[in-house]
């Protein structure tokens, strides 16, 4: 028998009636809302490590990381003390300082292709400003994006995105002017066949193509073998860019992220790259990179414009210095142990349950689908149970961990992720594993 804690969620609901009023949904990112997963966000309060707290006292191990920053765990005491620092030292200057430049160099070291980056303040941000400099560089409109692939909330990137958009299934938004739209053309992931056709037909109104290093917003779908060097080699023949989203995978997968893993390709790398998540520490920092001949468009050096009041904060920089100084080897290592240990531990739960599922990976990310089979694309990715998803999270967030709300989503796991909290994860999957099946 399931016995389920009987969370109290009295503050939450209070704070979500309230926020429901003053801000629309009731929160800042929509994923948030457990639009897709039903029931009440819980507010948090605090977080320590691998732990989340709420308003009402419940306790979490967090399997969100905020979406993929929180690499180190929460609070990670160089982090404080390097923000704390930065924050004495004054909170926006307005001008360079120094804490950007050795963020920057920090980046450009991990990543050799990167001879140049700029800071930006969100993914959305990164995105948006390396396809309008692809499009400056190459004089060219079009924009090639992959179904599934998020990129953050770029008008012309919002057609079949991933993400919160799949979570509610919107093809597309409101809002979004059909021209922006009209640039975009959106293929099937893993379907270089696809891709060529496209180049054969428009390849000289092509700017760039933009793919996830490896999509993490339909699930996890990584390259198959020889699609990302075909990507590579297609954008050089008819002389697009090619830009490496890598504001998921960077610094995560790998010190250098996806590229890390699957590179060096023989057809050469990426021409630009975007980064955010890991890079900021858990403050709103990004950014964008790449080849200097490239990079050199920008103003003021270039006729391609891009600006910002706060990019390359003082605060941010420093948490994502401290943050990526201390990703260290073991950091990397300890990452696996604990994402081998909590995904062999579903497997077994919804094998001995009988729930169809999928574990797909890149380094140590991943993520579940509920469905048998590999998937490579975002249509296998939606051909999965979402109902016995919501039952899952709901039971384990019972048991007292926390989810993505979504089944399009990875886990993220952290290196403060001890064993307890691992074996509080291992003790909650029996249960969700029989909810998840409907028993
Ligand atoms: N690109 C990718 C691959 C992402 O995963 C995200 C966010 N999940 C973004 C871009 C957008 O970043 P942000 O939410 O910081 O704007």
């Amino acid at each position: 028998q399931d016995e389920r804690t009987a969370q109290p969620t009295a503050r939450s609901e209070e704070l979500f009636d309230q926020a429901q009023r003053i801000i629309p949904g009731g929160v800042n990112s929509p994923v948030r809302a457990f639009g897709s997963v039903g029931g009440t966000p819980r507010f948090m309060a605090s977080a320590s490590g691998p732990w989340l707290t709420d308003v009402d006292g419940n306790r979490y191990v967090d399997l969100v990381g905020s979406w993929g920053p929180m690499i180190l765990g929460h609070a990670h005491p160089d982090v404080v003390a390097a923000v704390q620092a930065a924050a004495e030292r004054g909170f926006s200057f307005g001008t360079p300082s120094g804490g950007e430049v050795e963020l920057a160099a920090e980046i450009v070291a991990r990543v050799e292709p990167v001879e140049q980056v700029r800071l930006v303040n969100s993914g959305t941000e990164a995105t948006m400003s390396a396809i309008r400099l692809a499009r400056g560089f190459t004089g060219r409109d079009a924009i090639v994006k992959f179904a599934g692939c998020y990129h953050g909330h770029v008008d012309a990137l919002l057609a079949s995105a991933g993400s919160g958009v799949a979570t509610f299934a919107l093809p597309d938004s409101a809002g979004v002017p059909r021209s922006s739209a009209g640039e975009t053309i959106v293929l099937p992931y893993n379907d270089l066949a696809a891709v060529e056709e496209v180049f054969a037909a428009r390849g000289h109104e092509i700017a760039a193509v933009i793919t996830e290093a490896a999509p993490g917003n339909m699930g996890l779908v990584p390259p198959l073998p020889g699609f990302t060097e075909g990507l590579r080699r297609v954008t050089r023949e008819h002389g697009a860019l090619l830009i490496s989203d890598e504001v998921m995978t960077g610094f995560r997968c790998s010190p250098a992220g996806f590229y890390g893993l699957e590179g060096p390709y023989a057809a050469g790398p990426a021409d630009l790259f975007t980064f955010g998540k890991v890079m900021g520490g858990g403050f709103p920092a990004a950014a964008f990179g790449g080849r200097a001949e490239v990079m050199a468009l920008l103003a003021p050096a270039g006729p391609v414009y891009q600006a910002g009041t706060l990019s390359g904060n003082p605060v941010a920089s420093a948490a994502g210095l401290a943050t990526l100084r201390a990703c260290t080897p073991d950091v990397y290592d300890r990452l696996g142990v604990v994402s081998r240990a909590v995904a062999d531990g579903v497997a077994d739960a919804l094998g001995a349950a009988g729930v169809p599922h999928t574990i797909q990976w890149a380094g140590s990310m991943f993520s579940v689908f509920f469905r048998d089979g590999a998937v490579r694309n975002y249509d296998e990715a939606k051909a999965q149970d979402t109902d016995a998803f919501r039952r899952f999270f709901h039971a384990m967030l019972d048991h007292g961990v926390h989810l993505p709300p979504s089944a399009f989503e990875c886990w993220f796991v952290s290196a403060a992720h001890d064993d307890e909290a691992v074996s509080a994860v291992l003790e909650a999957l029996p249960a969700a594993a029989r909810a998840a099946a409907g028993a």
